[in-house]
């Protein structure tokens, strides 16, 4: 079959590997139908994620039809139409019984950090991705969701990740109804979080972005106010100062490691640089809440931007609160959302390829070119 494939950093490729088949009696293999690029992709694009090694498939976002079915898979059969969360989870361990997938412990084990995912680096158990024709997925009992027959694959395929992610970034950051909230990124995650901010009851939603095309997509998306950092002097005054000088009831980091201008960013084609003085969107966000304030993080961070400024989270009694979002425990309820056309999921897609473009697709989801909000990859057309 054909898939992407990393090839050291900066590098992904469209190359010829065998089919997947059944390892477990609790797999399927899918033919994959749609599969996104993820602003996670990125990460292992620029050789961020540690233990990503050539060859391996990248894809976590994904909907496609059962094409084979282990023996011991009792839900599914084949023909079935599914989407897919992008953590893999056994349904039965300590945390998956708690509904908290995304730390489950038998996907990945041997890991005291992450649950298994498709096609993140053998840091996250080695699995290959749905940025292919066909991928395998294990625990197929647990994961996959039925897509309902009158609804098209692209309406669920966020289901996968940035929605319930989104969702779960506003939940984190215990929005109950009338709060203030600034979100930082206004990526597919940060557009998904504001939209969920204004679903739990939010009073009045900021974004905060340097992309003036990502910025325009929010006001249209997601109706919030917005704040172009590179516009004001001091981003963490100016907002302080939209909210009567005292800054919001809740700060959302969906930017992660790569923020633009700090402390630690990329410099494109040189890897990493570090830079004193400059914050992280984490600083950004515990400087800029209210007292007593939450601050929720959704992005993800590596080893090299652990800084994070504790004394002032104690001093003023933040809340901090992040994890990789367990997506499966909200796909039922987010679902209705999309059925009610409370959310038009599919609205943030401005563009599709076939799996052969797919490098170019990287490029332009990376440099954040001709509009681009979210990509999505069609392998079989
Ligand atoms: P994206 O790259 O499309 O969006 C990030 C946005 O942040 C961009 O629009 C960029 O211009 C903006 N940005 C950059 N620097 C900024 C700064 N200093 N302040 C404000 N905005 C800034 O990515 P995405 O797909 O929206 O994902 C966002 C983050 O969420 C990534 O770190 C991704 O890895 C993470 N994520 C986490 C989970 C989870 O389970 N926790 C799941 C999915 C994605
Ligand atoms: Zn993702
Ligand atoms: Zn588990």
């Amino acid at each position: 079959m054909r898939a992407l494939t990393y090839q050291g950093p900066y590098r992904v490729q469209v190359e010829q590997k065998p089919d997947p088949r059944i390892e477990h009696p609790q797999d399927v293999v899918l033919k994959v139908t749609r599969a996104a690029i993820c602003g996670s992709d990125l990460h292992l694009l620029h050789g961020l994620v540690p233990d990503t090694r050539v060859g391996c498939t990248f894809g976590h976002e994904f909907t496609g039809v059962v094409e084979e079915v282990g023996q011991e898979v009792a839900q599914l059969k084949k023909g079935d139409r599914v989407v897919v969360p992008f953590n893999i989870s056994c349904g039965t361990c300590f945390y998956c019984q708690r509904g908290l997938t995304g730390n489950c412990e038998n996907s990945n084990p041997g890991s005291d950090v992450a649950s298994g995912v498709y096609g993140y680096s053998h840091t996250t158990g080695g699995f290959d991705g749905g940025q292919a024709e066909y991928v395998r997925v294990p625990f197929a009992d647990v994961g996959p969701m039925k897509i309902p027959d009158d609804m098209d694959d692209e309406s669920v395929l966020f289901l996968s990740d940035i929605l319930p992610t989104g969702y779960q970034a506003a939940e984190m950051g215990e929005i109950k109804g009338g709060e203030t909230v600034v979100v930082f990124g206004a990526g597919p995650v940060g557009l998904f979080a504001m939209k969920s901010a204004w679903l739990m009851g939010a009073g009045r939603v900021v974004a905060v972005d340097h992309v003036p095309y990502r910025l325009e997509f929010a006001r249209k998306f997601a109706n919030v106010e917005t704040v172009n950092f590179k516009e004001v002097d001091d981003i963490v005054l100016h907002l302080k100062d939209m909210f009567d000088g005292r800054g919001p009831d809740v700060c959302i980091d969906a930017v992660g490691m790569e923020a633009e201008g700090s402390r630690a960013h990329r410099v494109l084609g040189l890897g990493l640089k570090l830079e004193a003085g400059a914050p992280t969107v984490i600083e950004w966000c515990i400087n800029t809440v209210r007292k007593a304030g939450n601050v929720s993080i959704i992005g993800v961070y590596g080893p090299p931007w652990n800084f994070v400024p504790i004394g002032t989270a104690m001093n003023k009694g933040l809340t901090l609160r992040m994890n990789q979002a367990n997506t499966r425990r909200y796909m039922p309820h987010l679902l209705e959302h999309i059925q009610k056309g409370r959310i038009d999921a599919k609205g943030i897609i401005t563009h599709r390829f076939p799996l052969e473009q797919a490098p170019d697709a990287y490029h332009l989801f990376a440099q954040k070119r001709d509009g681009c909000v979210k990509c999505v990859l069609m392998p079989h057309g």
